[in-house]
């Protein structure tokens, strides 16, 4: 067992439902820490990047206007297998089919308007962390809950 930082992004669909502070709740009251916390208008350049393993679907362009329409949340969070836990709160990609209790299953009706971008791997994590914040604006403060949070050899 590991900490690991993980990338998470709100979708614009999650700023223009007013959902923001909603979903930050989520990922901090299981136990989370933010690291990394910021607002960003992405482009179309850096969007054929992360998503680069859809560049072949019919719906590649659709998917990076949605995430230009409007300034993201992005967010690197961290703690003892954050990649793992933060896929399992946000669900699987359909909202439609995601269950309840998941974000994604919670407040998504849709595949592609799905609340939050989450990393899939470790490889992938530390990839996208780096092609969202510079490492200046990741912050490594400890937190004073990890004795509550945590059994001490579990991190
Ligand atoms: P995830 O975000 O769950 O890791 P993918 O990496 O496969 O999923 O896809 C990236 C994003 O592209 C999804 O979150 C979703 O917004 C959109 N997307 C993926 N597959 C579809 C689809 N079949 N129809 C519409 N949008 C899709």
């Amino acid at each position: 067992m590991a900490f690991q930082k993980t990338l998470v992004l709100l979708k614009p669909g999650t700023v223009q439902r007013a959902l923001i502070g909603e979903v930050i709740n989520r990922f901090e009251r299981k136990g989370l820490r933010i690291a990394g916390l910021k607002m960003m208008q992405l482009t179309d350049e850096l969007l054929s990047e992360h998503y680069a393993h859809l560049a072949e679907k019919p719906f590649f362009q659709r998917v990076k206007d949605s995430m230009m329409a409007c300034p993201v949340v992005a967010m690197c969070l961290e703690g003892v297998d954050a990649i793992e836990v933060v896929r399992t709160l946000a669900g699987p990609t359909n909202g439609r089919k995601a269950p309840a209790g998941t974000i994604r299953g919670d407040y998504s009706m849709s595949f592609q308007e799905n609340i939050v971008h989450a990393s899939d791997s470790p490889e992938t994590a530390k990839v996208e962390v780096a092609r969202f914040f510079r490492e200046d604006e990741i912050f490594d403060y400890s937190m004073n809950n990890l004795l509550s949070t945590y059994a001490n050899d579990e991190y």
